[in-house]
This record gives C-alpha cells, sequence and structure tokens, in this order.
C-alpha cells in the first residue's frame, strides 16, 4: 500500500496526514494522533507498522477528531471502531500485505490484536 505523505482534505479543511514510527507520538503505545483543526500546518499521524481493520479504524478515529474535535475520546473510539467493523466485513479492509499473512497463518487473521494498543 502506499504510505507517502499526501494532503487530505476533511470537512473543507487541509490536513498533512504521514505515516510514522511509534517513536514520534507523544505517549507510547500510540497508533495515531492529529492537531487542532485550528492548528496551522496540521496534521494527522498514523502509525506506520499497521494495516486492515486496525489502520482503517486508526485512520477514521483520527480524521472524526479532526472533523468534530469537540466529541469526547470515548465516542470517538466507538464510532470508528464500529465503522472498521462493518466496512471490513464488506470486504474493504483486506491489502495485499494481509492476504499473503493470511494465507501463511493456519489460525486466525494474523492481525494485531487492536485493544492491546490505545488510539488517541
Ligand atoms: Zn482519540
Amino acid at each position: 500500500m502506499d504510505r507517502s505523505p499526501r494532503q487530505i482534505k476533511i470537512l473543507g479543511r487541509a490536513w498533512h496526514l504521514r505515516f510514522v514510527s511509534g517513536g514520534e507520538f507523544q505517549m507510547e503505545k500510540q497508533l495515531g494522533e492529529c492537531d487542532h483543526p485550528s492548528a496551522r500546518n496540521k496534521s494527522i499521524r498514523i502509525a506506520n507498522d499497521i494495516d486492515g481493520e486496525l489502520l482503517m479504524d486508526t485512520v477514521i478515529h483520527e480524521m472524526t477528531h479532526a472533523a468534530f474535535p469537540m466529541i469526547g475520546e470515548d465516542w470517538v473510539e466507538q464510532f470508528a471502531t464500529d465503522v472498521a467493523r462493518v466496512v471490513t466485513s464488506l470486504g474493504y479492509a483486506r491489502m495485499e500485505d494481509d492476504k499473503e499473512k493470511a494465507e501463511h497463518s493456519s489460525s486466525g487473521t494474523g492481525t494485531v490484536d487492536a485493544k492491546t494498543q490505545d488510539v488517541v
């Protein structure tokens, strides 16, 4: 998949979307973070070592924060997880590299347990 930096628009505002290593986050075990919509040169940072449903959950989560900064963390977390689960069930979250992992794995999906890491 293409993890090169890019500019995205959320409700008409421009954000930089970047994939970063875990060490670049403010807190340990963080999968994503986003600047407040009022910030200059704002960005959304996503962990560069996740994929599949967890990646989709994290991107939706941070985009929801960007769009609705007044919404609380619990609501954002549940909403993003709900959307990612439904969209994944429709077949959209599976990347080529996930398919390879699944083919070589005898049990489960081979994905990281989303609940062991915090999405903030
Ligand atoms: Zn959050």
